[in-house]
Parts: structure tokens; C-alpha cells; sequence
């Protein structure tokens, strides 16, 4: 018999962009769109404009034979997955118990799913990406701030409060640097991207000398991870400094994660994992002077490979395992 063609619509909603894509049963991206999220105008307004984008995507002419099976939404905060209710967000501050997932079926009379952004990434990684064929995979996405997921068995783990996998809060250093979750030296406040600029920033105006006030014409405004990297390949030593110690603490925390819980694969995604080898490769050295020796050599530490798709894809992941 004739196979009917499927797709579903994934959306990766965050607090400065939302992404909207329509995929196959396997993951192939047929349709997309991107567009500012309007996080100032608050909640209506940001669910309105979710609501469009994904009417026009499924308007797309490509889709027209296909049978749509629904929309996974990965959402910046914290979420019931089982109630499909958003808790809150420190993204986006004005959401507290939406129910985002009864909203969207309603209004498209279909199946929805909703998940944290970071389970999100992390199923598209481990389903179509760099974690494909592990059974089970951390994820570490580490932009902005470091947020977490987990695949235990081939399937998401979310723990009863759907909490679970918050890598970026583990404490790494006890006196260390204050974290917006209140607890000290947590892995975000030390080697998120937030955290690489500030430490940088900071030893400039001790009066570091350093190769990478030049590359931002003295704004310090406008250091990043990437211009820290750009330095450090050039032989920067401040740049160099950096990047070792993000390295060191990144291994430390992929050092606990792989000895409770002995991955097939790490895989690091968001904007600093995109520096590459240059960071990757000392937290592998790190991992293996910390961990133990056995779990350590099975887990391999990966570049994530779909880039900012993958919350979105990862969305439609979940809302496509969850209807078989
Ligand atoms: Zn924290």
C-alpha cells in the first residue's frame, strides 16, 4: 500500500528568537522560519505571534499532500511536559502556569507537545545529530546561560517535577562566583558564554595586556567567546588563559556527569561549543585526568551538529515519538 507522507511542525520558542519548522517522520527539514520573539510586549502578544509563524507554515504549498501530525514546542523555562503547562521563565518574566499546549490544540485542532528548549536540543541532537545511535546522552547547551538534557535508554529523561538535567546548576567550585539560581560557583556563572566575556572583561581592567582589545576596538562591550577564540588562535596568552580555564571547568562538570551516569556520548552545543576543538579538546584531556578510567574512554564528547535547529527539530522529535 501507498505510504502516506507526514510532517509535523516543530518551534523553538526563546526569549530573542523563535524558530518554526515543518520536518518528516525523519527529521528532514522541509519548511522553516525565524523571527524575532516580541518578549517586551509581553505574554498574548508572544503567543499570538507563535500562533501566526505556524500557521504560515503549515500553509506552505510543499506541505499541501502531506497529513499533519502536530506541533512539539521547545520553550525556554519550565515545564510540566505531562500537564503541558508552562511553570515560568526567567526568559521570558511574565509566564506563570500557561497552559501552552491546550492553547495550541485547540487552536489548530491537533496533537501538541510541550518540553524545556534544552530536552529539545537534546532529542534533536541524540535523534538526527551528533548523539545519533547513543543510548544514552548528556547534552550540554552552553550559550548564553548552561542548560541541560538527558537521554537515558533512548528516551528523555525529565524527572518527576520535569526538572531534571539541570547540568548548569551543578556546583563546580563551593565559594565560587554567585548563579542566578542563588547557589554559588555553579557551572553557568563560571563557563557559560556570560561568564567567558565577564572573566575577560574583568582581567582587562585589572590590566591584563591582551591581543583582543584590538579586535574589538577597545569596546570591551563587544567581547564574546568567539573574539576570546579568534585571540587565543592567534597565540593571545589572557585569551589562552580563558579558554584553558573554561575547559577545566567544563571537564570537571562532564567528569561528574560521565562518572554518575556512564554515557555513550557528551554532546556540547550553543554558541561557545562552537569555538570547536579549540575548547573541546582540553575538556576531553580534563575528563580523562578526572573521571574514571572506563566510562570516561566509552563516552566520546561531540560537537553538536544541528546548530540553532536543534530545538526546534528536537521539538517535533518528541511530538512524533510521543504519537507511536
Ligand atoms: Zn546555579
Amino acid at each position: 500500500m501507498f505510504m502516506e507522507l507526514k510532517y509535523a511542525i516543530g518551534v523553538d520558542l526563546g526569549a530573542t528568537k523563535t524558530l518554526v519548522i515543518a520536518c518528516d517522520t525523519k527529521g528532514q527539514i522541509l519548511v522553516e522560519k525565524q523571527e524575532k520573539t516580541p518578549t517586551s510586549e509581553g505574554k498574548e502578544i508572544v503567543i499570538k505571534n507563535t500562533l501566526k509563524m505556524i500557521e504560515n507554515v503549515r500553509d506552505s504549498s510543499v506541505l499541501k499532500e502531506r497529513l499533519f501530525l502536530g506541533i512539539g514546542i521547545g520553550y525556554a523555562g519550565l515545564i510540566n511536559y505531562d500537564t503541558g503547562i508552562v511553570r515560568s521563565s526567567i526568559m521570558l518574566p511574565d509566564w506563570f502556569e500557561v497552559p501552552l499546549q491546550e492553547k495550541i490544540e485547540k487552536h489548530f485542532n491537533t496533537d501538541a507537545r510541550i518540553d524545556n528548549d534544552a530536552n529539545a536540543a537534546a532529542y534533536g541532537e541524540w535523534w538526527i545529530g551528533a548523539g545519533r545511535g547513543a543510548k544514552t546522552m548528556i547534552c550540554l547547551t552552553i550559550g548564553t546561560g548552561i542548560g541541560g538534557g538527558l537521554i537515558i535508554n533512548n528516551q528523555l529523561y525529565r524527572g518527576p517535577d520535569g526538572t531534571a538535567a539541570e547540568f548548569g546548576n551543578m556546583t563546580i567550585d563551593y565559594d565560587g562566583p554567585l548563579c542566578w539560581c542563588g547557589n554559588r560557583g555553579c557551572l553557568n556563572p563560571l563557563a557559560s558564554g556570560t561568564a567567558i566575556s565577564q572573566r575577560t572583561v574583568e582581567r582587562i581592567q585589572q590590566g591584563k595586556q591582551s591581543r583582543i582589545l584590538e579586535l574589538v576596538n577597545n569596546n570591551l562591550d563587544e567581547i564574546t567567546p568567539s573574539v576570546v577564540a579568534k585571540a587565543a588562535v592567534e597565540g593571545d596568552e589572557l585569551a589562552g588563559q580563558i579558554i584553558a580555564e573554561t575547559a577545566m571547568f567544563l571537564g570537571a562538570g562532564i567528569a561528574n556527569l560521565i562518572n554518575a551516569l556512564n554515557p555513550d556520548a557528551v554532546v556540547l552545543s550553543g554558541g561557545v561549543a562552537e569555538i570547536g576543538e579549540l575548547l573541546i579538546n582540553p575538556i576531553r584531556q580534563e575528563v580523562l585526568k578526572r573521571a574514571f578510567a572506563i566510562p570516561a574512554r566509552r563516552a566520546k564528547i561531540l560537537k553538536a551538529e544541528l546548530g540553532n535547529k536543534a530545538g526546534a527539530v528536537g521539538a517535533a522529535g518528541i511530538l512524533i515519538s510521543s504519537l507511536t
